[in-house]
């Protein structure tokens, strides 16, 4: 059986031989061209996370198991009476990168279609948000130009705020593997820390974090001083003399300042990427999870853009994404400013959606991005949550918060896999939801390629898809007809047919070809990259190659660079934090977590920092520290690591309090936000420490 890693955006193909309902040997499956049999360690202990083990096996009501069909009309009748007392702005959902396509289809077609309301986010939000404004802002689409081909492609490789090596590992692999076969090939990591990633490096800069953006508003201005920009592109291009006058600020000298680089370093990086035409610039969470996430975006791709090395073989801005499914979230519109099918929240697509929806209503304005949704739910405006396979009370900044408002929620709904979460402990109904291996659906990885996950276990307990759970609640408000799926295939086939309706080619995401698909058809799906159509049959590896873009006049943008305001130290909390992750774990490690050669790489939670900055707060490697931020306190493990510059710490993102009552890192940090994406600034939040 093939089928799809639940992990990260890399998106490996899987072979799996079950071995009975809770163990199966799993390989890398080595027609998949996302890994061609490659598999990090996560995904190679895949068959070890089937056990039956904490499951949630049935719904509860308060508490006390009931039967699915009393559950599901609790929670019908629930949203009914909050909705009728208060509105369809009083009810949210919260989903993931976790959900397939076809839950999340599901979940945006109830909301924006048949509650009314835009109240629908996700825990992509604090992933790759920032990406999407980039893209649309600059190509009018959020479309990742690139794929993953273009590894083998490039002459420059340069990695922004990724450690690649532990966070997209098979990914970090390919390059592994281009770079010793093309030793030729150069590689720049810009990364505040030394981390892994920076093994195959031949330039790291450690910058000053926050300030990725200038230094790829210098390259802007370098490129133009430098020779460096592609002339037969401007024809392509709008809004350039804004963004070159905005850039002529910043020249070597304030960049390099701005940046606490050596001039050296940064001529260096401007000049291996003016003089190689095959750039590949690779981004993750330092780029996004800032509060100028979209800015830093507009940067990168701005610089591509001048130069031309864009829709290339080995040219563009690659964002990675984090989860296995953020992308196919963006494509049903699971974030609460856009609607489905990479459709806006104006007049025409609004009525255009309701048309092929025939929907009784349809939102008209954007909802609550995840922020402000949990702040609309602690100020009692929203009621209602129903939180599908995620872990805010964990993940979310200011994670305290967070619980303190599902605590006051009068509705809280949550479909999960497992019976005891950091936020089922708020659930007034829980719904057992199938996990990897029981449900059946596709997903979307980084390089906008559809696979298949396919079920090879049996569902255990009452555990139902999360789409059937939604097309249940659906009917239960009176919404039969539009949610009368028997099949997951037929969700697929409308969500496809919805991306062709009244496309004509203006909209980026388009995979009608895929449309008539049989349910065997739609079962036995290889691996293709989107769009799928008329044009591109077989799917298409590269967008943009004849550069046209999905602005109305065809023309790609550059955005004008505006520095923002960054998290700062103060006397109190002199210290800047940094989160990200470990090698072995995935989120909030409740299913690594569960797997004990999971463990062994990294088995508690740990603050690192610089060996001379450990010297001067008398932290001997080994003991316990104090971290301290304004919104809380944790306790952890204190390393050394002399690839962290001084003054700055670094906290693995992992532990939920299943695992350490006093260890979430997320407790630390403040909710603030990129004003574009809404996107959460996690990477940095200014602290104190002291031995514990
Ligand atoms: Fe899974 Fe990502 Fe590892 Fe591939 S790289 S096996 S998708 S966790």
């Amino acid at each position: 059986m093939k089928t799809t890693c639940p992990y990260c955006g890399v998106g490996c193909g899987v072979s799996v031989t079950p071995q009975g309902d809770e163990q199966a040997q799993v390989a890398g499956d080595l027609q998949h061209p996302a890994n061609f049999g490659r598999l990090c360690v996560k995904g190679a202990a895949l068959g070890e996370t089937l056990k039956k083990d904490g499951r949630l096996l049935y719904p509860q009501v308060n508490q006390q198991r009931v039967s699915m069909d009393a559950a599901l009309e609790a929670t019908a009748n629930g949203l009914r009476e909050i909705i009728e007392q208060h509105g369809p702005q009083a009810v949210a959902f919260y989903g993931s990168g976790q959900l397939l396509t076809e839950d999340y289809y599901v979940a945006n077609k109830l909301m924006k279609g048949f509650i009314g309301a835009a109240n629908i986010d996700t825990n992509s939000r604090l992933c790759m948000a920032s990406a999407v404004v980039g893209y649309k802002r600059a190509f009018g689409a959020d479309a990742v130009p690139c794929c993953y081909e273009d590894f083998e492609r490039a002459d420059v490789v340069i990695l922004v705020g990724s450690n690649a090596a532990w966070a997209h590992p098979v990914a970090y692999q390919r390059l592994v593997k281009a770079k010793q076969q093309r030793p030729e090939m150069q590689v720049i990591v810009i990364d505040p820390r030394r981390t892994a990633t920076c093994d195959l490096a031949d330039l790291h800069l450690a910058l000053r974090p926050g300030s990725d953006s200038v230094l790829f508003a210098g390259l802007l201005n370098w490129l133009v001083e430098n020779n460096g920009v592609d002339t037969r592109m401007l024809a392509h291009l709008a809004d350039v003399e804004p963004a070159l006058l905005a850039a002529r600020e910043w020249d070597l000298a304030r960049v390099a300042a701005h940046c606490d680089l050596e001039p050296e370093q940064v001529t260096a990086f401007w000049q291996l990427f003016t003089s190689s035409q095959r750039v590949l610039t690779l981004w993750c969470m330092g780029v996004n999870q800032s509060v100028s996430g979209s800015d830093n975006n507009n940067a990168i791709i701005n610089a591509h853009l001048l130069s031309g090395k864009v829709g290339l073989p080995g040219s563009g801005p690659f964002s990675l994404t984090g989860q296995p499914n953020a992308m196919g979230g963006r494509e049903v519109g699971g974030l609460a400013n856009q609607l489905a099918a990479h459709m806006n929240f104006n007049d025409a697509d609004c009525d255009r959606l309701q048309r092929f929806w025939q929907s009784p209503t349809i939102a008209r304005q954007p909802g609550l991005t995840a922020v402000k949704l949990f702040d609309a739910i602690e100020r009692g405006d929203v009621k209602a949550v129903w939180i599908m396979g995620t872990n805010p009370a964990v993940s979310m900044p200011e994670g305290n918060r967070i619980a303190q408002a599902l605590a006051k929620c009068p509705l809280v709904i949550v479909s999960d896999v497992l019976a005891q979460t950091d936020t089922s402990a708020f659930a007034d109904i829980l719904l057992p939801a199938l996990g990897w291996g029981e449900k059946n659906g596709t997903v979307t990885n980084s390089e906008r390629r559809i696979s298949r996950q396919r079920a090879f276990a049996a569902a255990p307990g009452d555990a139902k898809p999360d789409w059937w759970l939604l097309a249940q609640v659906a009917q239960r408000l009176g919404f039969a007809a539009a949610f009368g799926w028997t099949h997951p295939a037929q969700i697929f086939r409308e969500h496809a047919a919805l991306s062709g309706f009244e496309n004509h080619g203006q909209r980026a995401f388009d995979i009608s070809g895929l449309a008539q698909l049989s349910d065997d058809g739609w079962d036995k799906l290889r691996p293709i990259q989107w769009p799928v159509n008329a044009q591109h049959p077989d799917g298409c590896a590269r967008l943009f190659s004849d550069r046209r873009f999905f602005h109305p006049d065809g023309k790609a943008r550059l955005l004008p660079f505006a520095e923002t305001k960054t998290v700062t130290v103060n006397r109190d909390y002199p210290l800047l934090m940094n989160t990200g992750r470990v090698r072995d774990q995935w989120h909030t490690m409740t299913r690594t977590g569960a797997v004990p050669r999971l463990m062994q790489h990294c088995d508690e939670p740990f603050v690192a920092l610089h060996p001379q900055d450990a010297i001067a707060y008398g932290l001997p490697a080994g003991t316990l520290a104090r971290v301290q931020s304004v919104h809380g306190w944790i306790t952890a493990r204190v390393t050394h690591d002399s690839g962290l510059r001084r003054g700055e710490l670094f906290v693995p993102m992992h532990w939920n309090r299943q695992f350490s009552q006093q260890s979430n890192v997320d407790m630390l940090v403040a909710a603030l936000c990129c004003p574009a994406s809404g996107q959460p600034a996690l990477k940095q939040t200014a602290v104190r420490i002291q031995p514990l």
